[in-house]
């Protein structure tokens, strides 16, 4: 199966989930989100096809990585093939993360019009969902780049029926007696 893809596979990754990662950069966005930092990236035709048997054998030569990130782009607009890559990476005892712009809550009321939700998403460990937003930017969150964007179990999640975040990197505004605590003065 053809995949298109925005970058080749990249190991070693410590920032795009725990651990360390490989990241396979889908190519495809529309969310056109203001201030995204990959913006060659949206272009439904731009980017390379990639064969998805070829990127297997690549995910089967990873030794120090213990999970696997869909990034983008955004892999839910090509969901047939992240499943079977993700599909593959948890045969191979990867975990997965994936990025997306939709929100979980999004994704959910599209799976009852599109029957390739659903199993994408019962492939993916953690979803960091949500657009970008450049006015919720912080360097506060851990693994994304604004404050909107969740960490989400979604195994969890599809149990309970709804969006459960991973506690440890839930957002909370902090109060002001917290903020001033915070200050080191050297
Ligand atoms: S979803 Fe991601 S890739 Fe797409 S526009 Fe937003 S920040 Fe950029």
């Amino acid at each position: 199966m053809k995949i298109r893809l925005a970058a080749p596979l990249q190991r070693d990754s410590i920032v795009d989930g725990e651990g360390i990662r490989a990241v396979i950069w889908t190519q495809g966005c529309l969310h056109n989100c203001f201030g995204c930092h990959n913006p060659e990236t949206h272009d439904m035709n731009g980017g390379f096809e990639a064969d998805t048997k070829d990127l297997k054998e690549e995910i089967k030569s990873l030794t120090e990585e213990t999970g696997v990130t869909f990034s983008g782009g955004d892999p839910f607009y090509q969901m047939r093939e992240c499943t079977e890559l993700a599909k593959f990476c948890h045969t191979r005892g990867l975990n997965v993360w994936c990025y997306t712009g939709f929100t979980y809550e999004q994704l959910i009321e599209l799976s009852s019009k599109n029957k390739r939700v659903l199993p994408f998403l019962n492939e993916i460990d953690v979803l960091v969902d949500g657009p970008f937003i450049l006015k919720q930017k912080s360097y506060d969150v851990k693994f994304r780049g604004s404050k909107n964007q969740r960490i989400i179990d979604v195994k969890k999640s599809l149990k309970l029926g709804h969006a459960v975040e991973i506690k440890k990197y839930q957002y909370k505004e902090k109060t002001n007696s917290e903020s001033k605590k915070e200050i080191v003065y050297i």
